[in-house]
C-alpha cells in the first residue's frame, strides 16, 4: 500500500517528529522534513542561556565581521581559540563554505588566523549534510576558548511522544558521527524517560552519567551537569536540547562544546524574552512572512494551493487532493481568530507562488466565522486580480451569510459543497488548462 500522502504532510506539520533528533528513526520520512517555521536559536544564544543556568560552556564572543572576529579573539586571551560559524544547522564540523574553505569549526592559536578565518565565512554559504545543497549563508561567528577534548559524549533531552513526556537520549560515543552510531551501534544509545511531574531523579541522572561512561567524580559532575539541563529544558519550555559533544577535558571538567535547543511554539506567550531572540534570517522568506500575519506556510510540488484552517484539516485536503489526481502546491493554515486582513495576506501569500495554478480554499468554522473568510476572499480576489481558478468550500458558523457574500460578489469563484466535491472541482480546474 502507498503511503498516505497526510503521513508525509504530518511530518511537516507536526513539529515533534520534525525536531526529534534526526538519527533516532533514520528513514523516516517524517523525520527527515525538518520544518523551519519554528524557533530556533543559534549556538551562542543557547549557549547564552545554558550558562546563565549553571551549565558549564566556554567563555566566548560574537562577531558579524572578520575584524569583530579578530578583535574577540585577541579580548578572549586564550591559549588556543576556536572559531565556529552560526548557522541553524549541525554537521558544520565537516561542512564546506563556498569561499573554498573548508570546515565550519576551526581551532587555532593565533588571533590572526581567527580574523582570516572568519573571513572566509561570513558572508559565505555553508554546506553541511543538514543544510540545503547549496548552503546557509553565515551572518555571525562565535569566538570561543578552545578546551582540550578527551572524550566525546552526546546527550540530548526530548520531548518524545512515545513516552508522553521528556526523555534522556545519550551515547558514550558522541561527537559528529552520532547518526552513524544509532544506525550501526544502536545498543549505544540509552534513553532514560523522566516522569514530568516528579521532575529528574538524581538516580536517573547518574544511570545516564555512567552510561556515558563518566567515571569517578566526573561522573557526579555529568550527572549534575544533566540535571541542570534538564531543569532548564523545562524552565523554557524546550521540545529539545541537544549537547554534542557533552565532553569532558583532560583537566577533568564535563563541558557542553555545542548547543541545539528548540522551543515549544505555543509556549510563547511565557517566554517572551526567548523568542525576542529570534533572528529569523535563516528561514524561507515566504515563511517569515507568513508567520508576520500570523499564518503557518508549508511549501510543497504541486500546483494546487490550499488555504485551511487546521492541521487536521490541513491533512484531509491533501490525501483528499491527491485522491483525486491532483497535487498541493503548498498549505497555509490560518489557524484560529481570523482577521480579514489576514485572509488578504493570505491570498498574496499563495498567489505570490509561481507553481500554483488553482486555489483551494477549505475551511471549517468553528472559531473562524465564515463571513470574515467571505469578505477577506472577495477583497482579495478584487485587489490582487486573481488570475487563477478559485474554488472555496465553507461550512459552519455563519456559513451561509458567508455563501451569499461571495454568489454575489460576482467574482468567479466556484463554490463546492464539501470537501470531495472541492477537490474534485479544484482539480479539474487546473487538468482544463
Ligand atoms: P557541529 O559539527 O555543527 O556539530 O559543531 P560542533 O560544535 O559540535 O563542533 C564540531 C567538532 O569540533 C566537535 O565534535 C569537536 O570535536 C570539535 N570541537 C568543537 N569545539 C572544540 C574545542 O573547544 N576544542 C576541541 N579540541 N575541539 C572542539
Ligand atoms: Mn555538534
Amino acid at each position: 500500500m502507498m503511503a498516505s500522502p497526510a503521513a508525509a504532510l504530518a511530518g511537516r506539520l507536526l513539529r515533534d517528529l520534525a525536531l526529534r533528533p534526526r538519527f533516532l528513526a533514520p528513514g523516516s520520512q517524517a523525520v527527515q522534513c525538518t520544518s523551519r517555521r519554528w524557533l530556533n536559536l543559534q549556538e551562542y544564544q543557547s549557549k547564552k542561556l545554558m550558562s546563565d543556568n549553571g551549565v558549564r560552556v566556554q567563555r566566548f564572543f560574537v562577531a558579524s565581521t572578520a575584524n569583530e572576529a579578530l578583535e574577540a579573539a585577541k579580548r578572549l586571551n586564550a591559549k588556543e581559540i576556536v572559531l565556529k560559524a552560526q548557522i541553524l544547522a549541525g554537521g558544520r564540523g565537516k561542512g564546506v563554505f563556498n569561499s573554498g574553505l573548508k570546515g565550519g569549526v576551526h581551532l587555532t592559536k593565533d588571533p590572526k588566523v581567527v580574523g582570516q578565518l572568519a573571513k572566509q565565512m561570513i558572508g559565505y554559504n555553508l554546506a553541511t549534510k543538514q543544510t540545503p545543497k547549496e548552503g546557509v549563508k553565515v551572518n555571525k561567528v562565535m569566538i570561543a576558548e578552545a578546551l582540550d577534548i578527551s572524550r566525546e559524549t552526546y546527550l540530548a533531552i526530548l520531548m518524545d511522544r512515545a513516552y508522553n513526556g521528556p526523555v534522556l537520549v545519550g551515547s558514550p560515543q558522541g561527537g559528529v558521527d552520532i547518526e552513524e552510531v544509532a544506525a550501526s551501534n544502536p545498543e549505544l544509545i540509552f534513553k532514560e524517560p523522566i516522569d514530568i511531574f516528579e521532575g529528574i531523579k538524581d538516580s536517573q541522572a547518574q544511570r545516564m552519567a555512567e552510561n556515558l561512561g563518566f567515571l569517578g567524580p566526573l561522573k557526579n559532575q555529568a550527572a549534575d551537569q544533566i540535571k541542570k539541563l534538564y531543569n532548564l529544558f523545562l524552565k523554557i519550555d524546550a521540545t529539545q536540547v541537544e549537547v554534542n559533544p557533552f565532553g569532558e577535558t583532560p583537566e577533568g571538567q564535563v563541558v557542553c562544546f555545542d548547543a541545539k535547543i528548540n522551543f515549544d511554539d505555543n509556549a510563547e506567550f511565557r517566554q517572551k524574552e526567548i523568542f525576542a531572540m529570534d533572528d529569523k534570517s535563516e528561514n524561507e522568506p515566504i515563511e517569515n512572512e507568513a508567520a508576520r500575519y500570523d499564518l503557518k506556510y508549508i511549501g510543497l510540488d504541486g500546483n494546487i494551493a490550499c488555504f485551511v484552517n487546521g492541521a487536521g484539516l490541513a491533512m484531509a485536503t491533501c490525501d483528499i487532493i491527491f485522491l483525486n489526481g491532483g497535487k498541493p502546491a503548498n498549505f497555509l493554515d490560518l489557524g484560529g481568530g481570523v482577521k480579514e486582513s489576514q485572509v488578504y495576506q493570505a491570498f498574496k501569500l499563495l498567489t505570490s507562488d509561481p507553481k500554483v495554478e488553482a486555489i483551494l480554499v477549505n475551511i471549517f468554522g468553528g472559531i473562524v466565522n465564515c463571513a470574515i473568510i467571505a469578505n477577506g476572499i472577495t477583497k482579495a480576489c478584487r485587489e490582487l486580480e486573481l488570475k487563477v481558478p478559485l474554488v472555496v468550500r465553507l461550512e459552519g458558523t455563519n456559513v451561509q451569510e458567508a455563501q451569499n457574500i461571495l454568489n454575489n460578489s460576482g467574482l468567479p469563484i466556484t463554490s463546492a459543497v464539501d470537501l470531495e466535491d472541492a477537490a474534485k472541482k479544484a482539480v479539474a480546474s487546473v487538468g482544463k488548462k
